[in-house]
């Protein structure tokens, strides 16, 4: 099958179906805009095997993705969309961006979770913008921007409850959405929900159990990557 995309962390290939794709997950890890590189035996397989058990949780749940099903323990089947070029961020505590951009001290908790929007381009550097910045460039409607913060924020419900059965603390996270190749006027949760993507610290302990273990050097990022993929299963099972 054909390649059809190479990121920095996935492959999208095509599959005999013109409507669904293969996303493979790659070892590759990537911060900072790329800036720093690693690569991490089992990394896809385990946020291949995370994401698999969040998005079957979340389509019980009601929410509409691109998941259609597992092939193997790197590569998930997904419906084919058209990308909408805005990463969709919710927080609920402070940290990353939030905290460089205001001073505030990490680990705040919001009186209500924060909804923002960045432009998803590497070049850029994933800029953060308003609704006006994104209708006027044409990347989203008004209507597609009341979606997005309206799924978004019943996906924080979802997963704010999921992972705390995991004993995990959902500090913030990123989220993409598409168009379904078949029906555009269709938009579903597209990409991955992994460690990667979202901050997730130890509720008794505090430990920092995602990505922030490889930007910030702290050791043991695949260790921390293992024991969310544990918890995740075990919450998944009950
Ligand atoms: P990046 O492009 O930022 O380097 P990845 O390495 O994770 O990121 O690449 C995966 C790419 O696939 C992303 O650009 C993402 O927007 C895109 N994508 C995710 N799900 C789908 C889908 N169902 N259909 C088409 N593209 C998708
Ligand atoms: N995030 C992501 N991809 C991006 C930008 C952010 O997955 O291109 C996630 C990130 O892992 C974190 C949340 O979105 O869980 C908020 O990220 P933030 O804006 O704080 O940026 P960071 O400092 O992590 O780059």
């Amino acid at each position: 099958m054909e390649l059809l995309y190479e990121g920095k962390a996935k492959r999208l290939w095509t599959t005999e179906d013109p409507n669904t794709l293969r996303m493979e997950f790659k070892n590759d890890a990537t911060a900072f805009n790329g800036e720093k590189k690693a690569q991490f035996e089992e990394k896809g397989r385990l946020n291949n095997a995370i994401s698999t058990l969040i998005y079957g949780m979340l389509e019980k749940e009601g929410v509409p993705t691109h998941f259609v099903r597992e092939i193997d323990e790197t590569n998930v089947e997904v419906r084919k969309l058209d990308i909408l070029m805005v990463e969709v961020i919710v927080r609920n505590f402070a940290a990353g961006s939030f905290c460089k951009r205001t001073g505030v001290e990490e680990g705040r908790k919001f009186s209500k979770p924060i909804v923002e929007f960045s432009i998803k381009s590497d070049e850029l550097g994933d800029p953060l913008v308003n609704d006006a910045y994104i209708t006027e460039l044409g990347l989203a409607t008004e209507e597609d921007l009341a979606f997005f913060r309206e799924s978004a924020l019943k996906v924080n419900d979802l997963l704010i409850k999921f992972f705390a059965e995991c004993g995990l603390q959902l500090v913030d996270f990123k989220l993409e959405y598409g168009r379904l190749c078949e029906d555009p006027s269709v938009i579903v949760l597209a990409d991955e929900i992994s460690p990667d993507g979202c901050r997730l610290w130890d509720l008794k302990t505090g430990e920092k159990m995602d990505k922030d273990r490889f930007r910030r050097d702290l050791g043991n990022v695949m260790e921390a990557y293992q024991e969310v993929l544990e918890r995740v299963k075990k919450a998944s099972q009950a």
